[in-house]
C-alpha cells in the first residue's frame, strides 16, 4: 500500500519560538486531517528537541533535514543517526538539491547517508530532480535514473520514500506541471523493485495547486518549503481535496 506523505521542509527558518508559534496556528486544522495522511515537519536541527516534547501524542512526525553516514567521529557540524533517533525523530530527507549544489553532496555521499539513516530506523527521503538545463537538454530521465542507481545502491526499498524535484521548480513559484511531475514519478516508479515506495513531488507546492498535484495517480505526497512556513498555507495543502 502506498502511503500519502505530506512534508514541510523548513530549510534554515524558524527559531524555537516561531516554531512554537507555527504549531499553536497549525495544530488545530489537523482535526479535518483524513487519518491516513502522514504529516511530517522537518525543521533545523536546533527545533527539533523542543518540537519533538511539543508533537507528543499529536499525529505530526518529525522529520530532519540530513544525517551522517557514522554514528559519531570528527566529523565538525554533522549529525548522526542515533543523536536524532534518541529524540524521536522519524525521517530524515537525503539529497536535498540544495545540499547537493552548495554542500558538495554526490550520489555516493547520499547513498552512505540512506543506508545509515534505515540502520538506525530512520525513514529517508531521497530528493531526485534535474536542473532547467538538464531538462532543456534532453537529459531529465538519463539523470534521473543515474541518481536512483547510484543512490539506492544497497538501500531497503521496504523502508523509503522518494521525493522528485524539479530543481527549476524550487522555491521559484515555477511549478511542474502536475502532468508531467506525475510522468517523471512514473518513470521513477518503474526504475524501483517495490512498487510501494510513496514517491512525493516537490517545487513550487502551494494552497492554489496542491489539488491538482494530488489528482494525479502516481503522486503520493509532497515536500513543501516555502509555503510549509505559515500554518494557514501549510494546513491547506495537508487538507487538500
Ligand atoms: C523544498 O524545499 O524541497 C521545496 C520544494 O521548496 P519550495 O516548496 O519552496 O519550492
Amino acid at each position: 500500500m502506498r502511503k500519502i506523505v505530506i512534508a514541510g521542509n523548513w530549510k534554515m527558518f524558524k527559531t524555537q519560538a516561531e516554531s512554537q508559534e507555527f504549531l499553536q496556528g497549525f495544530l488545530p486544522y489537523l482535526e479535518e486531517t483524513p487519518q491516513e495522511r502522514e504529516i511530517l515537519l522537518c525543521p533545523p536541527f536546533t527545533n527539533l528537541n523542543i518540537l519533538s516534547k511539543s508533537l507528543h501524542g499529536s499525529r505530526v512526525q518529525l522529520g530532519a533535514q540530513n544525517v551522517h553516514w557514522e554514528e559519531n567521529g570528527a566529523y565538525t557540524g554533522e549529525i548522526s543517526s542515533p543523536m536524532l533517533t534518541e529524540i524521536g525523530v522519524r525521517y530524515v530527507i537525503v539529497g536535498h538539491s540544495e545540499r547537493r549544489q552548495y554542500f558538495g553532496e554526490t550520489n555516493l555521499s547520499v547513498n552512505l547517508r540512506l543506508k545509515a539513516a534505515q540502520k538506525h530506523g530512520l525513514t529517508p527521503i531521497l530528493c531526485v530532480g534535474e536542473t532547467k538545463q538538464q531538462r532543456d537538454e534532453g537529459e531529465t530521465e538519463s539523470l534521473i535514473i543515474s541518481q536512483l542507481n547510484q543512490g539506492l545502491v544497497n538501500v531497503d526499498q521496504d523502508n523509503l520514500v522518494i521525493a522528485y524535484e524539479p530543481i527549476w521548480a524550487i522555491g521559484t513559484g515555477d511549478t511542474c506541471e502536475a502532468t508531467e511531475a506525475n510522468r517523471v514519478i512514473g518513470l521513477i516508479r518503474s526504475q524501483l523493485s517495490n512498487p510501494n515506495v510513496s514517491i512525493q513531488y516537490g517545487g513550487s507546492v502551494k494552497p492554489n495547486n496542491i489539488d491538482e498535484i494530488m489528482a494525479q495517480p502516481e503522486i503520493d505526497g509532497a515536500l513543501v518549503g516555502g509555503a510549509s512556513l505559515e500554518p494557514e498555507s501549510f494546513a491547506r495543502i495537508v487538507n487538500y481535496n
